[in-house]
């Protein structure tokens, strides 16, 4: 998904009449709702209850009209679906609550005494500037309501100017405050869609940054998964799944620094299998393989201890890192592991020594107090490995 700063001018103009329905539901019709309830206070000693009822009536019927039709277009998203035709249904319900005012107004202005006439213009004065805070988001619907409203009272009193001395002064005021009002709504309806937009734009931005930090994770997660893939395929021996020679060199060399720092001992065992060449030409070189995977399973068996390590070091030869191992415990492991070997039971008909397959091991164990390479301990178990099979194989030699 693609971010896009601006919100369209369709969406936009949605968002506007869905809030001014949700705003102006309950603000303006409660507002003049309680403007004609005062008026027919207001006018009471001066008119029939017929008329007053029939006219309150009238008003009632209005605002109920025009709750229920916001409170239909908000239930069925019209403002969505079909935002035009909603908008001019909305101004025409502005527009004939703004004319009932001015021509109730100019309908009982003649027949009250001034001050009557005065508080009415006061009321309907209060209902426009109330309107403006909750209409001003579609400026329109204002405007409409302020110009069949106030404008056409101001304009009546200066035309009236002769029959009331007092009208010059209420129009020229009245005609200032609508100038005032359309300045004013121009600038909070600017206001208004810059608010309306930034808030769109900061919830674009938040959806497209969720999406963006999932994804990222998810990178993360595949390059660690690659990362750890490759880092096994540098170090674990394709055939038998131990750890190749240069893990094992690897590992050695921190054990030899740990054994150091710790002053504790450190054993290695290098095993080689008896007479696997004759093996090869006897089985054939699968079944040679056969063999050496089914003996590193028992070398990874053979490393019960945490921090051991087998490995495989060569062609057929094989390692065990036994970290904290004193020359005993190798022993015992070497032991554990030509039992293992031999409980194997791998037929070798063509063995020098044996009727199954054999190992021979050298066994190393050392203190490390200097700076060792780890070549130095492969060759002193490899001395060992070599007299083990000079003394006959499927045996095991300390160093
Ligand atoms: P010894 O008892 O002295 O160890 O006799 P040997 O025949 O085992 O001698 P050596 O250790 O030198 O033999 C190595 C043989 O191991 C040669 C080669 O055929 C075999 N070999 C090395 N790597 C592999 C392998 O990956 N697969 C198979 N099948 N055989 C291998
Ligand atoms: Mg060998
Ligand atoms: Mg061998």
């Amino acid at each position: 998904m693609i971010y896009q700063p601006h919100i369209g001018d369709d969406e936009l103009f949605a968002a506007q009449l869905e809030m001014l329905m949700q705003n102006g539901r309950v603000a303006s019709m409660s507002s003049n709702f309680i403007a004609a309830l005062a008026v027919v206070a207001l006018l009471w000693p001066y008119f029939e209850l017929t008329q007053l009822l029939l006219w309150a009536s009238l008003v009632l019927i209005l605002l109920l009209l025009r709750s229920l039709h916001m409170s239909n277009a908000l239930a069925e998203r019209a403002y969505q679906r079909d935002p035009r035709r909603l908008f001019w249904r909305l101004i025409f319900g502005a527009l004939v609550t703004g004319a009932i005012w001015s021509v109730t107004y100019i309908g009982v202005a003649p027949r009250v005494p001034l001050t009557i006439q005065y508080v009415l213009l006061l009321i309907i004065v209060l209902i426009t500037t109330i309107s403006l805070a909750v209409m001003v988001v579609v400026r329109e619907y204002f405007l409409v309501f302020l110009f069949t409203s106030l404008f056409p009272i101001g304009w009546w009193s200066l035309v009236h100017v002769w029959e009331q001395p007092h009208n010059l002064l209420v129009g020229l005021v009245l005609l200032a405050v609508c100038a005032l009002l359309l300045v004013v709504s121009n600038w909070i309806h600017g206001s208004f869609r810059s608010m309306i937009s930034l808030s769109w734009e900061r919830e674009a931005m938040a959806r497209e940054l969720g999406e963006l930090t999932g994804s990222l994770r998810d990178r993360n997660r595949q390059l660690k998964e690659a990362r750890r893939q490759l880092t096994d395929l540098a170090n674990i021996d394709e055939l038998t799944g131990l750890g190749n020679r240069r893990l094992v060199n690897h590992v050695l060399r921190q054990e030899i620094n740990r054994a150091r720092r710790n002053g504790g001992e450190l054993s290695l065992i290098l095993i080689d299998v008896d007479y696997f060449k004759l093996y090869n030409d006897t089985y054939g070189h699968p079944a040679g393989d056969d063999v050496l995977r089914r003996l590193g399973d028992i070398l990874a068996k053979a490393t019960s201890r945490a921090g051991e390590v087998a490995g495989r070091y060569g062609g057929e030869e094989f390692i065990l890192i036994l970290p904290g191992a004193d020359a005993a415990i190798a022993r015992r492991t070497a032991e554990r592991l030509a039992e293992l070997v031999y409980e194997e039971n791998i037929p070798h008909r063509s063995s020098g020594n044996s009727d199954r397959v054999t190992v021979s091991q050298g066994i190393l164990t050392v203190a490390p107090d200097g700076d060792i390479d780890p070549i130095n301990l492969i060759d002193a178990a490899d001395a060992a490995l070599y007299q083990a099979k000079a003394e006959g194989r499927n045996r095991m030699v300390a160093a």
